[in-house]
């Protein structure tokens, strides 16, 4: 059975999107639609991955990150950052708060699985992890 992924996104399209491609490609999919409600699950989910919206309603995703990143459960799981923001600076600054990496909004259909899956094998883009 493929890997669980936790998918912390407010927009019901994205969300929607997300969803589809991931189950699709037979990945099983939990989704929250607010920060506090992914903070919440996920000790009990335990997710194989999170992708994180970084703009959410309640709680912005870089803290979110740091977050899950005080929790043990989330030592060895890819936190992936999904974000619109282009510039190098905000990148940097989701890796500084916990995230693996980032893919970037809009979701390009035909790259996301495999960005993805790159993650999950081990791919990170912190310089300070191995
Ligand atoms: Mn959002």
């Amino acid at each position: 059975m493929k890997e669980l992924i936790l998918v912390i996104e407010d927009n019901e399209q994205n969300m929607y999107l997300i969803r589809f491609l991931l189950e699709k490609n037979g990945y099983r999919v939990t989704g929250a639609l607010s920060a506090a409600e992914g903070i919440n699950i996920f000790p009990s989910v335990k997710p194989d991955a999170v992708l994180l919206d970084i703009q959410l309603p309640d709680i912005d995703g870089y803290t979110v990150a740091k977050k899950l990143r005080e929790m043990k459960e989330s030592q060895n799981v890819p936190i992936i950052a999904v974000t619109s923001y282009a510039m190098p600076g905000d990148r940097e600054k989701a890796l500084e708060c916990g995230c693996t990496g980032y893919i970037e909004k809009p979701i390009n259909p035909d790259t996301f699985i495999d960005q993805l899956r790159a993650y999950l094998d081990g791919k990170s883009d912190r310089s300070d992890l191995s």
